[in-house]
């Protein structure tokens, strides 16, 4: 999960690390009485920054100095409802503005291909760092992190000194840098950035700007995490699927999918796409991996989302037996029936069920048994997915 840069920021602060303070305004009304409370404090000039989850707002427009809290609510207006690389702005950070004397870049990330964590220092901030390491490498440091002695006060100091920052900023860096550390390690980040981590006109070291990424497989022990969610930019359905413990992923077609297992369910969607091509370019609307279980229970979740899905015109249920087999899951669709019955829903779209692998033969009996209104039974994946991509052009 990426997070705006107010929520960096506020992140940063908790762990002691220098930002400017600001507050976040979702109207211009709001951003010109945050000014207001600003000059109040004796500070005239703020800075209203957009909050979206992607670099380059500075020269997108969305960042901008204001001199006044009623200059202030006029770059809000400009900036609210700006699209920055597909991004629409729904709110600005207004801040204190700072007085610059210097932009450096600093970063910890986790370094897949290497297995390690690795610090990027520079003393060229403020601008894409690809471009400053492809144009003067020699100003980049690249300094990988041991995880068993991680960064202590000495270490940050001296990779701000391979990334060449200068002497009368080397000590309020190294402060910051061994914070950002703590930031990385007991947040679970993938990720911490500070383009630019800036020197003041009256000599002080701040983060101006933060991109963090929280490593989602942490979830379980980073519980505060859950509330940085940007739940109003979420899709409604991934929510909702999320809230039901179930993997899924909204894509755009036609073809609901429900599988067992993440590489049959991945290679269901290609199935499902080249067969499409036949009848119009129909093309898969959802991922959904139901897993191992295949419970009646998680069958009928599994279905009531898929088919909350407008654009679903039919559904393909794509089940390979092996620890849970073939029957157990047939008598799960038999029961999720009865279940989505019980809650005053009924299955309107056709239902393709392909049962391969451990007790095909069984759980194949039982669905003919149970003669479903709508289901049909395919027992090839290609045909199966051919027939769903064909009902889903007639429905
Ligand atoms: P980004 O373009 O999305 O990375 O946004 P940043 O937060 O990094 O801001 C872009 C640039 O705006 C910075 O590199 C600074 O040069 C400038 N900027 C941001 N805040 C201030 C400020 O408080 N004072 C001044 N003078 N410039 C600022
Ligand atoms: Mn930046």
């Amino acid at each position: 999960m990426d997070l705006f840069e107010h929520q960096a920021k506020e992140l940063f602060a908790e762990y002691g690390i220098p930002v400017p303070t600001g507050k976040v305004a979702h109207t211009p009304a709001e951003a010109r009485a945050i000014a207001e409370e600003f000059a109040a404090a004796g500070v005239s000039r703020v800075v209203v920054k957009a909050q979206v989850k992607t670099g380059g707002r500075g020269k997108a427009g969305g960042v901008k100095l204001a001199d006044s809290p009623a200059d202030a609510e006029e770059k809000a207006t400009q900036i609210l409802g700006m699209d920055i690389k597909g991004h629409t702005v729904h709110k600005v950070l207004v801040e204190e503005a700072s007085a610059i004397a210097q932009e450096y870049y600093f970063s910890f990330l986790l370094d897949r291909a290497n297995r390690t964590s690795l610090s990027i220092c520079s003393v060229e901030g403020g601008m894409d760092i690809e471009e400053v390491a492809a144009t003067t490498p020699d100003r980049v440091a690249m300094v990988p992190i041991d995880a068993q002695t991680g960064v202590d006060r000495a270490k940050a100091r001296e990779i701000a000194e391979q990334g060449h920052l200068p002497a009368e900023a080397l000590d309020g860096a190294a402060e910051l840098v061994e914070r950002l550390w703590a930031v990385f390690t007991d947040e679970d980040a993938t990720l911490v950035e500070v383009n630019p981590l800036i020197l003041t006109a009256d000599g002080q070291v701040k983060a101006l700007d933060g991109k963090v990424t929280l490593d989602g497989n942490a979830e379980f022990r980073q519980p505060d995490h859950a509330a940085l969610e940007d739940a109003a930019s979420a899709d409604p359905l991934e929510a909702a699927a999320k809230a039901k413990d179930l993997n899924y992923v909204k894509l755009d077609g036609t073809v609901g999918i429900i599988g067992n297992g993440a590489g049959l369910v991945m290679s269901t969607l290609d199935v499902v796409a080249y067969a499409g091509e036949q009848f119009g370019g129909q093309r898969p609307a959802n991922f959904l991996d139901i897993g191992g279980g295949a419970s009646a229970e998680v069958m009928a979740n599994g279905l009531e989302i898929v088919l909350s899905d407008p654009s679903v015109k039919s559904v393909f249920v794509n089940v390979f037996g092996g620890i849970t087999a073939c029957d157990a899951v047939a008598n799960g669709i038999v029961s999720a029936y009865k279940l989505l019955a019980d809650r005053g829903e009924t299955v309107d779209r056709p239902l393709v069920v392909r049962l391969d692998g451990n007790n095909a033969e069984l759980g194949r009996q039982i669905l003919s048994d149970a003669a479903l209104p709508g289901v049909e039974r395919v027992d090839t994946m290609d045909d199966a997915a051919k027939r769903a991509a064909e009902l889903a052009v007639g429905a």
